[in-house]
């Protein structure tokens, strides 16, 4: 370690050692403490150890909920990938800036598609603090250059721009090649899993002495199908070929979130790191991942497309094994994170997310929401407490008692219209801020008659 590295990191452990007064309710020391974002991708509610998942291992992902918190009611805000990274980058209901949809593809007229301009990312607020910013993994908020994730607060990117990619060839894939910054990469033995999972532990070595934000959304578990036999090889008993293939992609994953708990530690930077683990959506049917005890799936605004899994550790700061059930979101990612970082939350930023520390910590008594909101074209629902109320194209309004009714079988709509008029008139409320779609369309109903069999979202 040479003077300024010494010197640096005495700073920090002095500062990380006392309480600055004035800081916002839950704030942290002044230290910074590094921000690690781990997105996995279409990876369903009941596919980590700790919500039920028997078949493949995922001892790393859950030691983060072992060790922190795990949230029983953790949610996104869109069940399909662009528009949930568009509110964890923001902080916002995407809604409000018309990023509903995902794009179709850059050949198609939506080819101006991107994160609107005008709103400003997690990452240029971190990297605006002093913090160090990297992104390795799949962008999916834009192609044109004033979209690239350099442009969007990040120093390093190394990873792709559109929504899906070959895992094993970085240039096989029509939305473009995988990056170093603008540049396309040529490897052999490429994996993208494991190759993300190498630039980010990479990031944290270069980066150790100084604050940094480290974001790292894995393209595993989203289609296609492919996995390098050695992960492969791990499950010799699965005779669905299918499962066995998302199993070594999942088993793929939860090894490279091991390598960047272990690459934390051996640093000793996991009491100085707040870490979020979350999934983008919830499963779809045709990559095999499962949704149980929920209903419905990925394209769906029933629990199984929007109830995720959703982990957060920082050792020494939060409780460990602790089981939060209060409903959040992943638009808490960026005001918590940045609360964290700055101790302040700016007054400006017309945030939907709130900053989840001090609920965790029990400084905040009640609940980070009363409400939470989802519209995806046709579809549409909210939460109120234990309740949701439901719509599906033009179809009746539901009403389920989610903790009785975890997979939303027992539509109490007609039993209870004052129940329903009260959920819908909050959801009017929300629903007249919202902007109309930039691009992109929905997903086409399915109708209530035809959800038998996707409950528990087994295999199809
Ligand atoms: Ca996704």
């Amino acid at each position: 370690m040479n003077r300024r590295e010494f010197l640096h990191r005495s700073a920090r452990f002095m500062a990380a050692s006392t309480i600055a007064p004035g800081l916002v309710s839950g704030a942290p020391p002044s230290g910074k403490p590094n921000i690690v974002l781990i997105v996995s991708d279409d990876h369903g509610y009941a596919d980590i150890g700790l919500q039920g998942c028997t078949d493949v291992p995922t001892p790393n992902i859950d030691s983060i909920g072992r060790n922190g918190v795990r949230f029983g009611n953790g949610y996104v805000s869109c069940p399909v990938c662009s528009p949930t990274r568009a509110g964890l980058a923001t902080g916002r209901y995407q809604q409000r800036f018309g990023h509903e949809f995902n794009p179709g593809p850059p050949s198609a007229e939506n080819h101006d598609f991107g994160l609107s301009l005008h709103e400003v990312t997690l990452a240029e607020r971190l990297k605006k603090a002093g913090y160090a910013t990297g992104m390795f993994g799949k962008w999916h908020l834009g192609f044109l250059p004033q979209f690239h994730p350099m442009k969007r607060g990040f120093d390093e990117f190394f990873g792709f721009l559109g929504g899906m990619h070959s895992y094993l060839d970085p240039q096989g894939d029509r939305e473009g090649a995988v990056l170093r910054g603008t540049q396309a990469v040529n490897e052999k033995d490429f994996y993208t899993t494991d190759a993300f999972t190498r630039e980010a532990v990479s990031f944290i070595e270069r980066h150790k002495s100084q604050p940094f934000f480290l974001y790292l959304p894995y393209n595993g578990v989203h289609l296609p199908l492919e996995a390098p036999e050695r992960y492969l090889a791990r499950f010799p008993k699965i005779g669905d070929e299918k499962r066995r293939t998302f199993a070594a992609m999942l088993s793929a994953l939860d090894d490279g979130v091991g390598r960047v708990l272990a690459t934390l530690r051996k640093n000793g930077l996991e009491e100085n790191t707040l870490l979020f683990f979350i999934s983008d959506n919830g499963g779809p049917p045709a990559n095999t991942s499962r949704n149980h005890p929920f209903g419905g799936f990925k394209g769906q605004v029933l629990e199984g497309g929007i109830h995720v899994p959703f982990l957060m550790q920082w050792r020494g700061r939060l409780p460990a094994g602790k089981v939060y059930d209060a409903p959040v979101i992943s638009l808490d990612i960026h005001p918590t994170a940045l609360a964290a970082a700055t101790g302040v939350l700016p007054p400006d930023a017309k945030f939907d997310g709130v900053d989840l520390l001090p609920f965790l910590t029990g400084k905040k008594k009640g609940l980070p929401h009363d409400r939470l909101f989802w519209r995806f074209g046709e579809q549409s629902a909210v939460r109120m407490g234990d309740w949701k109320l439901l719509r599906m194209g033009d179809e009746p309004p539901e009403l389920y008692n989610l903790p009785k009714d975890p997979g939303e079988k027992n539509d109490l709509a007609t039993q209870l219209p004052e129940k329903v008029k009260e959920l819908q008139a909050g959801y009017d409320l929300w629903n007249a801020q919202l902007m109309k779609p930039r691009f992109g369309r929905g997903r086409p109903i399915v109708p209530k008659s035809a959800r038998e069999g996707q409950a528990g979202g087994a295999a199809p």
